[in-house]
């Protein structure tokens, strides 16, 4: 189980370390959207528009090395919590 902290709010990527602790930002860079945490993920309006337009680009990966072979979207998508969805 992942810890929640280390998913990504805009696209669900498990970052692999917290993003935030508490309520303070780690200001890292999501591999996978490229957005970075404290910036376009403090609320709910700015996470949503964020998801929105990145799923409308085509879901690029913003660190093409970092995708895994087998990617699966939709269930990066289902990580992400009630709270930012
Ligand atoms: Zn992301």
């Amino acid at each position: 189980m992942i810890p929640e902290s280390h998913i990504c709010r805009i696209c669900g990527h498990d970052m692999g370390e917290p993003a935030w602790e508490d309520d303070n930002p780690n200001w890292l860079i999501c591999n996978c959207c490229g957005s970075e945490s404290g910036y376009e993920d403090t609320s709910v309006e700015s996470v949503r528009a964020n998801r929105s337009n990145w799923v409308k680009n085509g879901c690029k990966w913003f660190l093409l090395d970092a995708k895994p072979a087998e990617w699966d979207l939709q269930a990066q998508l289902n990580r992400i919590s009630q709270k930012w969805k």
